[in-house]
């Protein structure tokens, strides 16, 4: 006999736990599984920290969503009474016409969000940390900053779970499909009965979700940690902004102040197209080698010793933006966001909007990370290396 509820939530990573989370809040009975225990390392949500802005690059439509991000983020801290997100303030930097400068500027002025364009010489005034050739420009906004992945997800579950959601963890899905209606899920445990599936996979929702129409390409990334050289005080939170750099055209180096865990760096795309059950997990210096040039040369007291190195895994659509549709041939079942490597801040307000669709409420405001989108120009870089 197949166990029967209301809602599906497969994947319990940074989308899945929010989307059960809010189900649950509003008395939906819902059933979430995770083939491993999450939060945890295997998937795209583990490394400390993921940087929230607002101020958004990749394009102005983004706005609305994350500042509902922002607001539910902070109802979730009050609600778990845990500290999840740090403000830093937060730097574009690199050609004054370039994507990172110009696209977060084109935000800013569309939704007049505050913010301030800097000289490479005013950058290092302010955040000393920073060397940057002349010709470079800053954008620095003040809202933007750190959450604490694996805190946030911890903090969705916990609150699901105490709003009566069924928590099935180390549960895989083996298949799922559609009759009369109803979504039938086989798991490794057991058969399950439901109005409504979420896939919430992430990089292993290309193999689960059934649908040619939609092209995903899942890409390792890797990212590391450094004990700064000098001036370890300049790199500390309360003095140093995140800070995304545009190091050549269309090619983006992140970082993230250290929270006693070492200063984070990483390049932003340019990995290798991988599977999530075949991903080379070992890091090698062909890795190390060109973040430490990078951190080298625009924040040179940072690159110390190397603390470690974690991989990680992107989950990207041909053009570079959201994906959050119902799926081509089952209107039963949504397929919840492919994200491109820039989904984490946004996770609290996809799983409120995954909430939302699966109970039918109107989200005219997700049209545009739909199947039927405008073509709105590229977010993130498409060549991606690969090496299959
Ligand atoms: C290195 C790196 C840095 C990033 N930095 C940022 C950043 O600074 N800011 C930002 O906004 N975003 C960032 N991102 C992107 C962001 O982290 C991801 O978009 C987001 O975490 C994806 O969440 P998810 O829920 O889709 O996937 P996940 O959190 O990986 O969740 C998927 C879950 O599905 C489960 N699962 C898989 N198959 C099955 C199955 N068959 N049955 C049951 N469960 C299953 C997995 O175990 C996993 O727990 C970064 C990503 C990476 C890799």
């Amino acid at each position: 006999m197949a166990h029967t509820t209301d809602v599906i939530v497969v994947g319990l990573g940074a989308m899945g736990s929010a989307a059960l989370y809010h189900l649950a809040q509003r008395g939906v009975r819902v059933i979430g599984f995770d083939r491993y225990a999450p939060p945890h390392a295997l998937g795209s949500t583990h490394g400390l920290s993921r940087i929230i802005r607002e101020s958004y690059y990749e394009h102005p439509r983004y706005v609305p969503l994350v500042q509902r991000a922002y607001e539910l983020w902070a109802e979730l801290e009050r609600r778990v009474a845990r500290r999840l997100f740090y403000q830093t303030g937060g730097l574009m930097i690199g050609a004054a016409d370039g994507v990172l400068v110009s696209g977060a500027l084109r935000s800013a002025r569309e939704h007049g969000l505050e913010h301030e364009l800097l000289s490479a010489k005013d950058v290092h005034g302010r955040f000393p940390g920073f060397v940057l050739p002349n010709e470079m420009s800053g954008f620095f906004e003040p809202r933007a900053g750190v959450l604490d992945p694996e805190g946030c997800v911890d903090a969705h579950l916990q609150l699901a779970a105490a709003a009566g959601a069924e928590v099935r963890l180390n549960e895989p899905l083996r298949e799922w499909g559609v009759k009369g209606g109803r979504v039938r899920v086989v798991t490794e445990l057991g058969t399950y009965d439901a109005a409504r599936l979420a896939l919430c996979a992430g990089a292993w929702n290309p193999a689960l979700i059934d649908d040619d129409s939609i092209a995903l390409r899942v890409e390792r990334q890797v990212m590391h940690w450094f004990t700064p050289a000098r001036t370890p005080e300049l790199f500390e939170p309360s003095r140093c902004p995140i800070a995304m750099t545009e190091y050549a055209p269309d090619r983006i180096f992140y970082f993230v102040p250290d929270s006693g865990d070492g200063v984070k760096a990483a390049i932003h795309h340019e990995g290798e197209v991988t599977d999530p059950d075949a991903i080379r997990r070992e890091v090698t210096d062909e890795d190390v080698a060109p973040v430490t040039s990078l951190l080298r040369r625009y924040l040179p007291n940072a690159a110390g010793p190397l603390r470690g190195s974690a991989t990680c895994l992107y989950t990207n659509t041909s053009d570079g933006h959201f994906l959050l549709a119902p799926h081509d041939s089952h209107e039963e079942v949504l397929i919840v966001s492919a994200c491109s490597g820039h989904g984490f801040k946004f996770a609290s307000a996809i799983g409120e909007a995954v909430a939302d669709l699966t109970m039918s409420l109107p989200r005219p405001d997700l049209i545009p990370f739909g199947r039927q989108r405008p073509v709105p120009g590229q977010a993130g870089r498409r060549d991606i290396v690969d090496s299959r």
